[in-house]
């Protein structure tokens, strides 16, 4: 239990990666903030069972991280309730698929206000109290995206890019702070919403369910295996880690080769 004492605000952890992070990082005795939609009485059990398991607090905000405001309150709360951020990962993310010129202004807008610019504002607010406690892990989940384009993808492409910059500049300005910022790059993840594209992938195109995993899904990955959501959060543990103090400023690909072609 070496995160006991620990508070983690991992944003969008609800579903997917950011609720497998906050799983791991409380099964090491982290405090924990969720973030996140969905259903209310499945938050509220998720909530109770990584309180639970954490032996310390669990706290939830239904924050709307497209909102600088709403962002300003969350942090707020994760101070008044949990005692400040310690580690801060900043997971919410959403797509939207369309060429560039027939992309709907306001999707360019919330992709590039959640995926980008709410990691701005939540570092902005978070690092003062880990400057002064000498000691914190920001953690971006950025994408294969961070470092290659797909087509049709131009915002989600850019902001990723965009959270990889922002990794450095940040793990630059604190580099002699205690705090280490850096990001992990995932390929193509198995998660509810990959697994549901599926059937209507397979009558769509007349494919069987291994050729959408396979030639559709798993096109650019090699290794043609998904990543699992653990494997990420067990990275992101790793990186909270006293052995993990010098790695900062990276861009850590776990992505199947899918970057190294
Ligand atoms: P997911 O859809 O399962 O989870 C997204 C989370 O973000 C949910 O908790 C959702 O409620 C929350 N969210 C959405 N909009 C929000 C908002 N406006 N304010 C606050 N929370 C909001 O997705 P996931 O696959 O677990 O993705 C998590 C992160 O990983 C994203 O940044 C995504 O870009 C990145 N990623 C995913 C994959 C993949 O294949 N699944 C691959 C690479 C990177």
């Amino acid at each position: 239990m070496f995160l006991k004492g620990k508070t983690a605000l991992i944003t969008g952890s609800t579903s997917g990666i950011g609720l497998a992070c906050a799983r791991t990082l409380a099964a090491e005795g982290a405090n924990i903030m969720l973030n996140g939609f969905g259903d209310p009485a499945e938050i509220e059990r998720i909530r109770k069972e990584v309180e639970q398991a954490s032996g310390g607090k669990a706290g939830y905000s239904n924050a709307d991280l497209t909102k600088p405001e709403a962002i300003e309150q969350l942090m707020a709360r994760a101070a008044d309730e949990l005692g400040g951020v310690d580690i801060l990962v900043n997971n919410a993310g959403m797509q939207h698929v369309a060429p560039i010129d027939q992309f709907p202004v306001e999707k360019w807008d919330l992709i590039v206000a959640l995926n980008l610019s709410a990691a701005f504002h939540t570092t902005r607010l978070a690092l003062p109290a880990m400057k002064a406690r000498g000691w914190g892990r920001i953690i971006n989940t950025a994408s294969a995206h961070s470092l290659v384009a797909s087509p049709n993808k131009a915002p989600y492409v850019a902001a990723k890019h965009g959270i990889a910059g922002l990794t450095k500049a940040v793990a630059l300005e604190t580099a002699t702070s205690g705090v280490t910022v850096n990001c992990i790059s995932p390929g193509y993840v198995w998660t509810p919403l990959v697994e549901n594209q599926i059937p209507d992938t397979m009558v769509a195109r007349s494919l069987t369910r291994e050729q959408v995993m396979n030639d559709v899904l798993l096109a650019a990955q090699p290794t043609k295996k998904f990543v699992t959501v653990d494997q990420v959060a067990a990275l992101a543990l790793f990186l909270c880690r006293d052995e993990a103090s010098a790695i900062t400023g990276a861009n850590l690909s776990m992505d199947g080769g899918w970057t190294a072609q």
